[in-house]
């Protein structure tokens, strides 16, 4: 299957499952997932209409930056506050925002450019140790402090990872939690509250999510295949 096919049949699946919760696959936006890939195969999604990806480490955003075409960059993975101001003036949203500390990093570097950062806060639904987020129960928390202490950042939205399960109803509990968080702010808009975006579903459990009320998904392994781990450098 090429890049362009594969494409073509996640956006089927992406409107069937939008269809379901009663909306259009085109109120849910495609993020193609493309760490470990490179320039070429970024190029030939972009080709296909992919018009975001996502990257989850900053080194690999530095690197393919000027050879990949127009595109929107999110950055969707884990962010250490000391490399901020690396990719600051590249992405266009921050999936990944877990701390107040962070937040005021990102604040800063953008007050430095002289623009506004659309960030997602990050939720670890079901608490699972290996991976990043704050639990919902903090959710109000960090949302209030963000908005109160970083004038340059807009809270965009929610992200969230559910656990890996065989059968990807079993996330389905979790998909439902932090879409009901994101209903209750997307209703109570303020100058730097502005809901417009819940990040949740890849390969795995996008359908899913979409119908739990998902509009973007992040995608990789369903356009690009499997990534090779071995060849990655540190
Ligand atoms: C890798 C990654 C994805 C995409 O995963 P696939 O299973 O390949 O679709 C989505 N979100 C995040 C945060 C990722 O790191």
């Amino acid at each position: 299957m090429s890049i362009k096919s594969n494409i073509a049949y996640i956006q089927e699946l992406k409107t069937a499952a939008a269809e379901k919760s009663g909306r259009n696959g085109d109120d849910v936006l495609l993020v193609a997932v493309t760490k470990l890939h490179g320039p070429e195969e970024i190029n030939e999604a972009i080709d296909a209409g992919i018009t975001d990806i996502g990257e989850n480490k900053v080194q690999e955003i530095m690197d393919k930056y000027e050879k990949v075409k127009p595109v929107r960059w999110h950055l969707i993975g884990h962010l250490q506050t000391n490399k901020v101001k690396y990719i600051i003036d590249k992405v266009s949203m921050i999936h990944s925002v877990d701390s107040l500390r962070l937040a005021k990093e990102i604040d800063k570097r953008a007050g430095q450019h002289q623009r506004t950062m659309d960030i997602l806060v990050q939720i670890n639904a079901a608490e699972e140790e290996s991976k990043f987020g704050i639990t919902t129960a903090e959710t109000d928390a960090l949302i209030r402090d963000i908005a109160a202490e970083c004038p340059h950042i807009r809270i965009k939205g929610l992200m969230c990872i559910a656990p890996y399960f065989e059968d990807p109803d079993d996330a389905r509990t979790y998909f439902a939690a932090v879409k009901k968080i994101y209903d209750q702010y997307a209703e109570n808009r303020s100058e730097n509250i502005d809901f417009q975006y819940l990040s949740m579903g890849m390969t795995n459990d996008f359908e899913v999510a979409v119908e739990e009320g998902s509009n973007l998904i992040r995608v990789g392994t369903a356009i690009f295949g499997y990534r090779d781990y071995r060849s990655e450098e540190k």
